[in-house]
């Protein structure tokens, strides 16, 4: 079955996210809802949606817009129609009923309901028609959320189901699981539990919520958002319905019941509006006083809000084992919501699924978890696990693993796709070297770096170990959800206070010596980034030799923002990329004036294609909506390349003075429409001073050392000045810029 033309009914939420994802994926689509107008407007949303649901805003012309009554012969031509109208059984089986006449034999209808059993969706349908209707459960936003659940039932066509699943994976990029018809199939029947078993037992053990959301939270590898910012995120309202009807479908004693029940706190909550961040605001709120924000957190017993004060709990790295150890009440906490929820998960099995690894797999996808339940008690250890559990009646899954008490029970990990992934491979890797960075794998005849660090930050560690692993074919590749956020600001920080500036410029130049490795080493240096790859990550990227790169990254040479300038390569590459254009060869100041913009402005894409126009990617780059591909994509890529030769340097003519001047006076307007302020000029012409080539002049040639050299230069005295470091340090407490 080929998928070459799509029909989505509904065009709220879900359908227009699911009908943008198709647009990303070139696949024309005709989004249909009430009336035109609707569907209309649902289209301009996608085109404004932040953050954006198109790769590129280019992608919308492959949707066509209509309503159900004029348009619905669309139907007729579609080899997949997607129905995701409200949730409501009578207007799903309507819509069902035309569909079934209007179809072309053969193709495929699926809902995206989030709680409604196949079995229900489906009963007015023939059993012929039954073989090709499934449900297509996608997350929101549908361009981000990496979970694609299909649901299916007993009478469908398996060969269909897995080719559908074959299209959502390769064509859509989503992480898709095959589930059975059971509530809340997987993510949600243990996601929503897990949230539910972290509440209540916050409630239970006295917690503040900024205390519950530190623990479950990053060092049980969970989003930082914790349990009641997420709650907030989604909507306590939106919650609720979603646990009313739980509640109505699941058996009276199965355990979720327990912990689902309605919390007085909650219902006054949502009774008053504050209903989460689309409210007045719910477990936490921003107030207002003395004309500032100030974030509050509520008090879960006496519902009375307070200033909300960050809880340090130590450690933010994910380490489940000494967090379930530890003899503090957060011990004691993260103990009791882990041990629930592995006894939950694994009561479901075989229930839910036959294959427990799919519910960890559902938990990464579809919550961003780092490890699923299983995983988890597999970090635990069987043994220690045996030994702090209490009890575990009508547990087979657990009855039979205390018996074996085999540590080894995991086996392998990503079933559900048939792509070879970081994650499969990496337990058959040899893990040749490890810091607190980074890590490094040897696979084959290859190496893997993998950093390791929040948000994949970069320091010295990290650039050790890309060094030390070109002594092979080297893919940078990352689990983890950025590939890198750039250079670690703390680390840069801490020397900085101390006035260690020799520290800093000691990293620097050895972030340079290892780019420059990269680039020119004999063995190919290929990056497979997915998520962010902002500043020293992309400089990272650019320097390697090949990139496979995820639709999704977000992309760009941020410094300026934090009162720096890029150095380890970053300005001098970007330089050359724009040199190589036609309009550079008449013109010398092009590319640097190019550059200027781009650098100063410090201009981010949100895709890999919205990346090319400005050069951070090239047209020979790779761009991939899978991310499960990339891996594999760059293996071809090095099987290819066995004969490699690394490039030739690069040469550069620039103006110097005169062109410098130029970029002064852009500057100097800037300032006087008080668009930047006295750094920002500071800053700006730093980064002159370096695009403009220094002490030169367009009949001298520069090397790439010369360019690297002017770099560190400016930016070791940026980094010497009172500003830049009130720039970094307002951006590592806020997570926003200054302007000064
Ligand atoms: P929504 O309310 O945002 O959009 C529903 C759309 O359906 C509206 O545009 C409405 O005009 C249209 N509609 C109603 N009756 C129609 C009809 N007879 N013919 C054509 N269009 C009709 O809802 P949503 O959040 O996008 O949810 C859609 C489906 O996806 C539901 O089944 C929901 O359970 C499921 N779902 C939602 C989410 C989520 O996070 N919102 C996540 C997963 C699944």
């Amino acid at each position: 079955m080929e998928i070459k033309k799509v029909v989505v009914i509904g065009s709220g939420t879900m359908g227009s996210g699911i009908a943008a994802q198709l647009c990303n994926a070139n696949i024309p689509v005709v989004l249909l809802d009430l009336t035109t107008e609707i569907s209309e407007k649902a289209r301009e949303r996608i085109l404004k949606s932040r953050p954006p649901l198109l790769i590129d805003k280019s992608k919308i012309n492959n949707i066509n817009v209509g309503n159900i009554n004029d348009d619905f012969k669309e139907v007729g031509e579609a080899d997949w129609i997607v129905e995701a109208v409200v949730e409501r059984i009578d207007i799903k089986h309507n819509i069902y009923e035309k569909i079934f006449k209007e179809r072309k034999s053969g193709s495929i209808v699926s809902s995206n309901t989030s709680s409604i059993p196949i079995k229900v969706l489906s009963e007015k349908l023939s059993e012929e028609e039954k073989k090709d209707f499934c449900i297509t459960h996608f997350f929101n936003p549908v361009r981000y959320m990496d979970l694609l659940e299909i649901v299916k039932s007993e009478n469908n066509d398996l060969n269909k189901i897995n080719s559908l699943k074959k299209f959502c994976e390769k064509d859509l990029g989503k992480g898709t699981l095959i589930c059975n018809d059971t509530p809340g199939f997987l993510g949600n029947r243990i996601g929503v539990y897990a949230m539910q078993v972290a509440m209540t037992e916050a409630f239970k053990m006295k917690l503040t919520i900024e205390e519950a959301d530190a623990v479950f939270g990053r060092p049980m590898g969970i989003p930082k958002t914790g349990v009641f910012g997420l709650y907030d995120l989604i909507g306590i309202d939106l919650m609720a319905d979603v646990l009313k009807s739980f509640i109505k479908e699941l058996s009276e004693n199965d355990e979720f019941q327990q912990v689902a029940k309605e919390i007085p706190l909650v219902k006054k909550l949502i009774e008053t509006g504050y209903t989460g961040r689309k409210g007045k605001g719910g477990f936490y709120r921003m107030n207002k006083t003395d004309n500032k924000k100030v974030l509050e957190g509520i008090n879960l017993e006496t519902g009375e809000y307070s200033i909300s004060k960050k809880f340090n709990l130590g450690s933010e790295k994910m380490d489940i084992v000494n967090l379930i150890n530890r003899k503090d009440k957060y011990g004691e906490y993260a103990w009791s919501v882990i041990s629930k929820i592995i006894k939950y998960a694994s009561s479901l099995v075989p229930g839910i699924t036959d294959k427990f690894n799919d519910i960890d797999e559902a938990m990464r996808l579809g919550f961003n978890w780092t490890k699923g339940p299983f995983e988890i008690l597999k970090e635990i250890g069987v043994k220690n696990f045996f030994e702090k559990i209490d009890s575990f009646e009508n547990n087979k899954f657990l009855e039979n693993l205390s018996k074996t008490k085999d540590e080894n029970f995991y086996g392998e990990r990503q079933l559900y796709t048939e792509l070879e992934t970081l994650g499969k491979i990496k337990p058959k890797a040899i893990k040749i070297d490890k810091n607190n960075s980074a890590e490094i794998y040897r696979f084959n005849d290859f190496n893997i770096v993998e950093f390791t660090t929040k948000a994949n930050a970069l320091d010295y560690d990290s650039m050790d170990s890309l060094k030390n692993a070109t002594d092979k074919p080297l893919i940078i590749i990352n689990e983890a959800m950025q590939f890198s956020a750039g250079v670690n600001l703390s680390y840069t920080m801490n020397f900085a206070n101390k006035g260690d500036f020799r520290s800093i410029e000691k990293f620097v130049r050895y972030f340079q010596e290892t780019c420059k490795h990269l680039k020119y080493s004999k063995h190919p240096v290929i990056s497979a980034p997915s998520g962010l790859a902002l500043g020293g990550g992309f400089e990272v990227l650019c320097q390697s030799n090949f990139v496979v790169s995820h639709t999704n990254i977000v992309v760009g040479l941020v410094e300026t923002i934090v009162g720096l300038i890029p150095a380890g390569g970053g300005c001098k590459e970007m330089l050359w990329r724009w040199s190589q254009t036609e309009e550079s060869k008449n013109d010398p100041d092009y590319a640097p004036l190019k550059v200027f913009d781009i650098i100063g402005y410090a201009k981010t894409a949100t895709s890999a294609i919205e990346a090319e126009p400005l050069k951070y990617l090239k047209p020979e780059d790779k761009k991939i909506m899978s991310r499960n591909s990339l891996l594999s994509i760059s293996k071809e890529i090095l099987e290819n390349n066995k004969e490699f030769s690394p490039p030739k340097e690069c040469k550069f003519k620039l103006s110097g003075k005169p062109l410098k001047e130029k970029m002064v006076k852009l500057l100097e307007k800037l300032y006087n429409d008080k668009v930047i302020l006295d750094h920002g000029m500071e800053v700006g012409k730093e980064l002159a001073n370096v695009l403009s080539g220094g002490e030169t002049s367009v009949d001298k040639e520069l090397s790439e050392d010369d360019l690297y050299k002017l770099e560190l230069e400016a930016f070791m005295k940026l980094i010497e000045s009172n500003k830049t470091q009130e720039r970094i340090k307002h951006t590592l407490a806020t997570g926003k810029p200054l302007v000064n």
